[in-house]
């Protein structure tokens, strides 16, 4: 874990409410033969920031994949924004256009250039017409604080750049919710922060929010609730404060033990 110092978020414009944005019961999932994730129960609320932590190889990335369904689950239910995801290819489409998501490898287009990553899908999904979806991702891209990085290509930029133009790229599609999966791990330290201060900006906008992340000091700040994950299942969640302080089982405690 990196030492990053993230500064205390503003909630002034934050909170959490009472409406549903992913419901997820019951949920098994495998890969073959092999038991990924195990009964999994998890209710998000509209605004609400989530951070799941736990070992590698427990199902963090499998869970939140199979919420815009780049994942099947085999049983139970996921219902993201009242839409139940089922082999439906509307609904799955549709939960799409809600769901965005940042992985740890940003996943950007090498040969188109930034404005291009964020105008893609804006134009050939979305169909938004050219000239309103440049002017829509430059907005994004002011926000993440790299208006004069448009031209470039990806390869120019350092890594934290490139991860907040995947951020930005994102943004752009208008989501409602953002699933990060360890957004900073592949980043160098000096990077890190600037990364996670982009998060903290959207936080502070109210955007519902999941993220993997092993940065305790941005879990601490921003989450409204900490998910520990182990071997598949959710085995504990609390409030920051009470998760890190006053940790109830024996593989949280040990968890904790190792990154803090
Ligand atoms: P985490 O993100 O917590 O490190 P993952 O969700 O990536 O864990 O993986 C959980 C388990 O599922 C791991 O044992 C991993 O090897 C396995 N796994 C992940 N993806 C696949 C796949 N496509 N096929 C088979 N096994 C997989
Ligand atoms: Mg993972």
């Amino acid at each position: 874990m990196s030492k990053a110092m993230t500064r205390d978020i503003d909630t002034s414009r934050t909170a959490v409410t009472d409406e549903v944005a992913i419901e997820i019961s019951g949920m098994n999932k495998w890969f073959g033969s092999f038991h990924v994730l195990r009964d999994i129960d998890l209710t998000v609320h509209r605004g609400e920031r989530i951070v799941i932590a736990g070992p590698s190889g427990s199902g963090k990335s499998t869970l939140i994949r199979c919420i815009n369904r780049l994942e099947e689950h085999q049983s139970g239910r996921i219902v993201v924004d009242g839409i139940e995801l089922t082999n439906d290819i509307k609904n799955i489409d549709k939960v799409r256009s809600e769901v965005g998501m940042v992985f740890q490898h940003f996943n950007l287009f090498p040969h188109l250039t930034v404005l291009e990553n964020c105008t893609l899908a804006p134009i050939w999904v979305r169909k938004t017409p050219r000239r309103q979806a440049e002017t829509t991702a430059m907005e994004y891209l002011e926000k993440v604080r790299i208006p004069e990085q448009a031209g470039k290509y990806p390869g120019q930029l350092s890594g934290g750049q490139q991860q907040r133009v995947a951020i930005a790229r994102s943004l752009c599609m208008q989501p409602r919710i953002m699933l990060f999966d360890e957004p900073t791990s592949a980043l160098d330290p000096e990077m890190i922060k600037e990364v996670l201060d982009t998060m903290i900006e959207l936080a502070e906008d109210g955007m519902t929010m999941i993220c993997v992340t092993h940065e305790m000091g941005f879990a601490q700040a921003v989450a409204h609730r900490v998910i520990f994950m182990d071997q598949g299942q959710i085995v504990e969640q609390n409030n920051p404060h009470d998760f890190f302080h006053n940790p109830r089982s024996e593989r949280t405690r040990l968890f904790l033990s190792q990154i803090l």
